[in-house]
């Protein structure tokens, strides 16, 4: 190791991270050394001016492919891949190519023929993104596929926790909400249990997916049992577009029993943070005043975060393509 720094995690700050694959389509099976570098590198991104010359891949096109309507994830990836100095073309295929009755691997082909260095895929379906990997030669980022995997926002939420708390490994976490249709839930579960946080999960029994605790969490059903003393109160949006109709609670039924208020939030740590992924429905999974509570929730800090854990992430899949 280099003398001049006390420790690894200075080291990693200040160099691209080198991980075991070129595309980054999942956490589930991500070393927990390579999350703790990604993690470093962001870190070292969110500290610096926003003008800082981070121009490190300059000539290196990306193509920001959504196959779902996104806002925040789309923007972020975009300003993460500019202030890298990328090329960024934002490709909206939510009324195009899947309507005119193309399939994910003619769509797939034509855009490799495009020769991108990076594609970043959202996709209603879980599995769209590794399909990409296989047939293309371009490293690929899973920007969220249906009810499976959103590998960025879990970084992203977990450098949130590190910048104001400090550290992940025994934190006790709860995710509450619509866990079964939630594929930020899913990321968490994987990253923070590999992180050695003690994950919670909070969810009618409609919305709680049954082999859960094979995954390493304690399911709970009473929101105020599965709070208690959590240093972290992670909210989920009811995602009405993936239920079949038959889970869909009533709003003020659900904000009763599981929306976060002040009355439960005074059952966890009194420090406790409060997270959102949004978009946010004040009112039904979160009270409208303790989402703007500036001292306690971390909501802003999530979408400020998005930009630069998507700097390290983009970095890091140029330096481990063809690299030795
Ligand atoms: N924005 C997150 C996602 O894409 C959460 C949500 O939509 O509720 O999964």
């Amino acid at each position: 190791m280099n003398k001049l720094f006390k420790n690894n995690s200075e080291v990693n700050k200040f160099s691209p991270v080198k991980l075991s694959s070129h595309h980054l389509l999942a956490i589930e099976g991500m070393q927990k050394t390579e999350i703790q570098k990604l993690l470093d590198r962001a870190d070292y991104f969110a500290n610096l001016d926003k003008h800082a010359d981070t121009k490190y891949l300059s000539g290196y096109v990306v193509l920001n492919v959504f196959f779902e309507n996104s806002t925040r994830t789309r923007v972020s990836f975009e300003l993460a891949a500019r202030r890298l100095g990328a090329e960024v073309i934002n490709i909206s295929l939510i009324n195009s190519s899947i309507k005119k009755g193309e399939s994910l691997l003619d769509t797939a082909s034509t855009l490799n023929a495009m020769k991108p260095d990076l594609l970043i895929v959202r996709h209603p379906h879980s599995g769209a993104p590794l399909l990409f990997a296989e047939y293309l030669s371009c490293s690929i980022i899973n920007a969220g596929d249906g009810r499976h995997e959103h590998p960025t926002q879990a970084l992203l939420d977990a450098l949130t926790i590190k910048r104001r708390i400090g550290y992940l490994e025994g934190l006790k976490i709860s995710i509450c909400g619509d866990i079964s249709n939630s594929r930020v839930a899913r990321s968490n579960i994987h990253l923070l249990t590999t992180m050695g946080a003690e994950v919670r999960c909070v969810a009618p029994s409609t919305l709680m997916p049954s082999s859960l605790e094979k995954l390493g969490v304690k399911c709970f059903n009473d929101m105020k049992k599965g709070i208690k003393d959590a240093d972290v109160v992670m909210l989920l949006r009811l995602q009405n577009e993936r239920m079949s109709g038959t889970e869909n609670p009533s709003e003020r039924e659900y904000f009763n029993f599981f929306g976060l208020d002040e009355t439960k939030l005074s059952l966890a740590n009194p420090n406790a943070v409060i997270m959102h992924p949004g978009p946010m429905n004040r009112g039904v999974e979160i009270a409208s005043a303790l989402a703007d509570d500036t001292n306690r929730s971390l909501i802003k800090t999530q979408v400020e975060m998005g930009v630069a854990v998507r700097m390290s992430i983009i970095e890091a899949l140029n330096h481990s393509k063809n690299k030795t």
